[in-house]
């Protein structure tokens, strides 16, 4: 089945008689009939559902579908992006080793990687991914574990190369996780240029309907766990579960089942039934609606390039955008739907065309059906220094503007109305 027919029918395939529309199955608990059926399933020998926590029919429908979006093996949903961020790295760090990660990333992970994950004793060195290969080779370090990165980073929409960090990952044994969330699988499957682990916030594009903060984590299945000297805990009998080995009983499924069985288990940030219905219903329309977010951005970013009061524009869509090769290569269908652009006149500037617009809204929020817009330097990243703001790749000035679905001559009326009273 191709993407779009994947949108509609992969996770739940409904039998003679059940309903068309994947069921919410808003249950903590289900029934067993003997001890025995349990300790299979406490012991993982069998597949099924015994605690909403662990798993969830609802949930495992959409995590059958989003694996099935990204090429993988497997996926765990999450109640929040964040917590797969947190996860993704937790499955295979522990206090003491030490993570690689570009330095354009969303505020929100910057903060959890500089501060909460040093608190717990994982150190994260943040790389310029424009770098070159022998330069970035320098960040490595023995208790190296993982190498993380943004498709399309948020917001600073640098393009992240994939293959080349892939490959580097690789060289050193550790597995590249991507996170996806701008591109979305319909722009770009990471796992198709090397990338082992790939993380969302659903709460963007995949809902896209602004209801529902969630994440995901999903794992292509195709790094060696066992073949790499630096991920004992794959190799080495769980205590936790009688002794199981997990590259043994779950092949290439083992690093999303450890996620799953001793993450999700001990840190129990899950997904519920309900998010996950929503979450569904956006993913039936990701096609479509990618392709229009694409094509109305595409349209916005020419129309402010034409604007001398905007300093710079940053839309990997437009020819003479520095990240247009990458974009070319990874993004073949569109750029996504974000435009970062600094107006003339700096902050105050920026604040004062955020207060005039009319149709687009102020929400601290991405990727919305409808447009919306933001300052990340009083916001997102109000908690980063200046310092550390330029290594985001943001400027106090900058504009995160998230173009909806509207009609795209209302969305370039609205910002030619707001600049005639920044500039009046
Ligand atoms: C919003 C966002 C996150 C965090 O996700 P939440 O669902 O808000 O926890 C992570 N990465 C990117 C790129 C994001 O835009």
């Amino acid at each position: 089945m191709d993407f779009e027919t994947l949108c509609l029918h992969a996770g739940y395939t409904p039998k003679n008689g059940e309903p068309r529309v994947m069921p919410i199955v808003q249950s903590t608990t289900f029934k067993y009939e003997s001890t025995r059926a349990v300790q299979q399933l406490f012991d993982l020998e069998a597949p099924g559902f015994f605690y909403s926590r662990l798993a969830n029919p609802t949930v495992d429908y959409v995590e059958q579908k989003i694996a099935a979006l990204e090429g993988g093996v497997g996926a765990l949903c999450t109640s929040s992006g964040q917590a797969a961020s947190f996860i993704s790295l937790l499955t295979i760090c522990k206090a003491g080793d030490h993570v690689i990660s570009a330095s354009s990333i969303y505020g929100g992970t910057f903060n959890l990687f500089a501060v909460t994950l040093k608190r717990v004793g994982i150190e994260v060195t943040f790389v310029d991914e424009k770098a070159s290969p022998e330069e970035l080779e320098k960040a490595f370090r023995p208790n190296t574990k993982a190498v993380f990165g943004e498709t399309i980073a948020n917001p600073s929409m640098d393009v992240f190369d994939i293959e080349k960090f892939a490959k580097l990952a690789h060289a050193h044994k550790v597995p590249l996780i991507v996170d996806n969330t701008f591109a979305t699988p319909y722009l770009c499957r990471p796992f198709e240029f090397g990338a082992d682990i790939v993380v969302h916030s659903t709460t963007k594009y995949l809902d896209g309907h602004a209801t529902t903060v969630g994440g995901v984590i999903v794992d292509s299945g195709n790094f060696d766990w066992a073949s790499s000297d630096k991920f004992e805990e794959f190799v080495v009998p769980d205590d936790s579960y009688h002794g199981l080995i997990y590259t043994k009983a779950f092949g290439k499924a083992a690093y999303i089942v450890k996620a799953r069985a001793q993450m999700m288990r001990d840190l129990g940030c899950a997904q519920g039934p309900q998010a996950a219905f929503y979450i569904n219903l956006g993913l039936e329309t990701l096609p479509i609606r990618m392709d229009r977010y694409c094509e109305n951005a595409l349209k916005v970013a020419k129309f402010l390039k034409t604007r001398d009061e905007i300093e710079e524009v940053r839309y990997p869509g437009l020819e003479d955008s520095p990240n247009y090769a990458l974009a070319q290569k990874y993004l073949k269908k569109g750029a996504s739907g974000v435009i970062s652009f600094s107006l003339k006149g700096g902050r105050d500037a920026g604040a004062k065309f955020i207060d005039s617009l009319k149709l687009a809204t102020l929400q601290v929020h991405v990727a919305d059906i409808r447009t919306c817009v933001l300052h990340p330097a009083s916001s997102t990243h109000r908690q980063l220094t200046d310092k550390q703001l330029v290594e985001c790749g943001i400027t106090p000035g900058l504009v995160r503007f998230s173009v909806g679905l509207e009609n795209a001559e209302d969305i370039i009326a609205d910002i030619a109305q707001a600049l005639e009273k920044v500039y009046a």
